[in-house]
């Protein structure tokens, strides 16, 4: 049996092995001069006080597994808030984790917290899965038709009670992490009674892609939150931190709840133009954490050609001014923090960034998170309409097709001075005829600004080079290199890491020694 130290906030440490505390309890009892160690072990608990501490640092045991659990037990005592207690961990209060999906792959996340008691149930995060069960890339138009039963039945919508219209709901919020459809897109099925928590970006880009991406998220009940300020959800006090990801706005969240403190990390990373965010919170972490729930997206994969944003600016540069004709480039446009850098680019190298009015629409949303976000009214900032895109944004509110008229450009002026131009583009059927349409005005060039699987998944490449357009790749990933998730869970030092997001969690073992794996849909104590 092990015994454990906690303290009013919950577990802070290892302890000692049955017979290893009751080896150190009698050596202890028998030479300790300080009256408050012998009560600490005859109650099993006891204020944590200068004189405890120094009580146990003056005993020294010759025997060297009862100096070493002495020593842990000081280090332990020092991370402790007021009080000290002993326990074999029976009796405590936990809640459950339940990780509907995510345990095995990237995407589709939906994790559960239910509070000892039961009385409250959260989820965080509701995605979209990424890939089928064969693993095979997962479509979500196929099934877009699909009732809820239906996708219930196909595993695409996670096994959850109480959560989706067609139950009566019993979960008592939702929160999303980040605006990545992998994390929130099975949104529009649960309980129009159930309240959603986010950031203000990710709520303004969930605005967006309803238009847009027609993601049909009600927002009757959306609570916004504040990073670093704490609310409460029933028995839970969540606290959401701001992280670097290529998601505006994404946040982690330390969960608390029956005396155990949870950190989720969403998705996150360190070297974005936000990267300082992880600087900060490794230098300055929460303590006492007892279980870290860490994605790990990057393991098994090649983390590329460039190490941050900042260098994937320069080679945007680089490349867009050395560039005689118009210079595509494929990116998201909900990556804001790539946009910036295009625009940067572009702007530095004396040329104008045509963008869609889509993108225009996201510019102009996310202007509530950040005043560094480029407008359509900025300078070296055109609008190219195109009927869908108008159609979509004319349908939600006309007006805004007035609004961005100042910035529009016409197709001619493109075709007939493509030179200074920097296109904004995306591997649709639209901007395809625009490439073959705009043949005529010269030699272009194109660079892919996402991940490389992308590529790989469809025939760009193919279709640019038998349209005389050559193809560069210039992207630094969105998430956590293998360094950073180190950094990141040596400054937590919980007690358990739990892998989440990752296709590999078997990875997670070969890098720290305190792993628990755990299965889709496998309910699990944190005690
Ligand atoms: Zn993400």
């Amino acid at each position: 049996m092990g015994y454990y130290l906690y303290d009013v906030n919950g577990y802070v440490g290892d302890l000692a092995s049955n017979y290893g505390l009751t080896l150190m309890s009698t050596y202890v009892r028998k030479v300790a001069n300080e009256p408050q160690v012998k009560k600490f072990f005859e109650e099993g608990h006891s204020p944590v006080t200068k004189e405890l501490i120094a009580g146990f640092k003056a005993i020294h045991s010759p025997d060297k597994d009862i100096a070493d659990t002495i020593d842990n037990l000081v280090s332990l005592l020092v991370k402790c808030d007021t009080v000290a207690i002993i326990s074999d961990g029976t009796g405590i209060e936990s809640p459950d984790l339940t990780i509907h999906r995510g345990t095995h792959e990237i995407g589709g996340s939906c994790v559960e917290l239910c509070s000892n008691s039961g009385d409250t149930r959260i989820i965080i995060d509701i995605g979209l899965p990424l890939v089928n069960e064969d693993m095979s890339p997962f479509d979500w138009g196929i099934h877009r038709k699909s009732t809820l039963p239906q996708l219930l039945g196909k595993k695409i919508l996670p096994s959850v009670n109480g959560l989706y219209e067609n139950d009566k709901p019993t979960v008592a919020a939702v929160l999303l992490s980040h605006a990545h459809l992998d994390h929130y897109g099975l949104l529009r099925f649960v309980h129009s009674d159930i309240p959603i928590y986010m950031s203000v970006g990710t709520k303004s880009l969930a605005e967006v892609s309803n238009v847009f991406l027609n993601t049909d998220v009600k927002f009757d009940r959306t609570e916004t939150f504040e990073m670093w300020r704490t609310f409460q959800i029933g028995e839970f006090t969540i606290t959401p931190y701001l992280m670097d990801h290529s998601a505006p706005d994404a946040s982690a969240f330390l969960i608390e709840a029956d005396g155990q403190r949870i950190f989720y990390t969403g998705d996150f990373r360190g070297h974005g133009r936000k990267g300082i965010l992880l600087d900060r919170l490794t230098k300055d972490p929460p303590p006492h954490i007892n279980y870290l729930i860490m994605e790990g997206s990057m393991l098994g994969r090649d983390e590329g050609l460039y190490p941050d944003e900042a260098s994937v600016e320069e080679a945007l540069h680089n490349l867009i001014l050395s560039q005689k004709g118009l210079s595509y480039v494929f990116t998201s446009s909900q990556n804001l923090v790539r946009l910036v850098s295009i625009y940067r680019a572009a702007r530095h190298s004396g040329k104008t960034l045509v963008v869609d009015l889509y993108t225009a629409f996201v510019l102009d949303k996310l202007s509530v998170i950040s005043k560094n976000i480029p407008q359509f009214s900025w300078e070296g900032v055109r609008v190219l309409y195109s009927y869908y895109h108008a159609q979509k944004l004319a349908d939600l509110d006309k007006t805004l097709l007035y609004k961005y008229k100042s910035a529009k450009i016409e197709f001619e002026e493109i075709r007939d001075k493509p030179n200074d131009k920097v296109l904004l583009a995306k591997d649709s059927r639209y901007c395809r005829n625009l490439i073959i349409k705009l043949k005529e005005s010269g030699k272009a060039t194109a660079i892919f600004s996402m991940w490389h699987g992308y590529l790989e998944r469809g025939n760009l490449r193919e279709f640019l080079e038998s349209n005389g357009v050559s193809l560069t790749e210039i992207h630094t990933s969105g998430h956590a290199s293998i360094r950073q998730l180190e950094m990141l869970a040596n400054a937590l030092n919980p007690r358990w890491i739990i892998p989440i997001h990752t296709f590999y969690p078997e990875k997670f073992c070969e890098m720290f020694p305190n792993v628990i794996q755990v299965e889709d849909g496998e309910t699990f104590s944190l005690c």
